[in-house]
């Protein structure tokens, strides 16, 4: 008999985790599917541990491994993606956005044999008008450069033990988890879902925080960035050549250039693309430079399996 591996990311999600961990027991259970919950503590700042523990006293099919600190949504995933040992592991919220009758569609379509399955939003949720705008802006890039369709993405999935291993086996500590399940390859296909509303807690992303996070992705997936330097370059060529004959037709036909405002212009237009190229240049050196530094991933500080009263205490370094 099979068993599936829920891995959840939580981070200060005191008021869910219970809550979640029933929902997904029930809804388990009822199906008939062996399952094991990976609660992932992403260094949280309130009771998420405790709640993990507790949860665990009442349920021996809870997993949970507390970060020595918060290392970020992919960080939390890779880690449960390493802890979890069921023949398919599903991802999903830890705040019941994304639907637990979702995750018996997604187990029937396993057992049919899909490798991968894919958790399709068939609508955004209730979003403010600026973060659709900026999700949709950055997807729509995401999408082009990756030719990977990540419109409606989301890091909702079931993947087969083969996929899960494929994707540990993976050196780069930058990983975009969305992009990098369909990057792998294997059998797959996908299933719609609709996002909920949470019930508690709140959103943890900032509009900076997902500028920065759409920054981060695009460059761990894709080099293409650096070909627009290439393109800004050849475009100032063209430009200052139009220019020079310009200027040179001017010079022959005797009227003096009194060119100021071009000149200033050109200068302006020239240096600014250098740095823009610069800066695009140095964002992918400071990455390389992350990664040669072969630090770990996340660091967990503390483990704790199902009925056991107290969490062991492993200080093992995963990478
Ligand atoms: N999360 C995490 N680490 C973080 C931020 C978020 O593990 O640094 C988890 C969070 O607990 C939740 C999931 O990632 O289970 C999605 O986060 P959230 O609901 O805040 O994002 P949204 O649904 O608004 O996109
Ligand atoms: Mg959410």
């Amino acid at each position: 008999m099979s068993r599936l591996s829920v891995v959840l990311p939580a981070y200060n999600e005191e008021q869910m985790v219970a809550k979640t961990c029933r929902v997904l027991g029930e809804t388990l259970s009822k199906a008939g599917i062996f399952y094991e919950l990976v609660l992932v503590d992403d260094g949280s700042g309130d009771r998420t541990w405790d709640e993990i523990v507790k949860a665990g006293r009442e349920d021996e099919n809870i997993l949970g491994v507390h970060f020595s600190r918060n290392f970020g949504k992919e960080s939390a995933i890779y880690a449960g993606l390493a802890q979890a040992t069921g023949d398919v592991v599903a991802v999903m919220d830890c705040d019941l956005q994304h639907p637990p009758e979702t995750l018996l569609k997604m187990y029937h379509l396993w057992e049919e044999g899909y490798e991968v399955v894919e958790g399709i939003k068939k609508d955004r949720g209730r979003e403010s008008f600026l973060y659709r705008e900026g999700a949709g802006f950055f997807y729509r890039i995401m999408s082009r450069i990756t030719k990977i369709d990540m419109q409606n993405a989301s890091d909702f999935k079931m993947m087969d033990r083969k996929v899960v291993d494929s994707i540990l086996a993976m050196p780069e500590r930058n990983m975009f988890f969305r992009a990098t399940s369909s990057w792998v390859g294997f059998r797959s296909t996908s299933v719609e879902f609709e996002v909920r509303e949470r019930e508690a807690g709140q959103s943890k992303w900032s509009t900076w925080s997902l500028v920065r996070y759409a920054f981060t992705n695009i460059v761990a997936f894709t080099t293409v960035p650096l070909q627009f330097v290439t393109i800004i370059g050849f475009a100032c060529f063209f430009c200052s050549l139009l220019l020079i004959i310009y200027s040179l037709v001017q010079f022959f036909g005797g009227r003096a250039v009194e060119g100021y405002t071009t000149t200033l212009i050109v200068l302006l237009l020239i240096g600014s693309a250098i740095m823009v190229s610069l800066g695009i240049i140095g964002y992918y050196i400071s990455k390389i430079y992350e990664e040669v530094k072969r630090r770990p991933r996340y660091i967990v500080s503390k483990i704790v399996r199902g009925r056991s009263d107290d969490g062991q205490k492993a200080n093992q370094d995963r990478y």
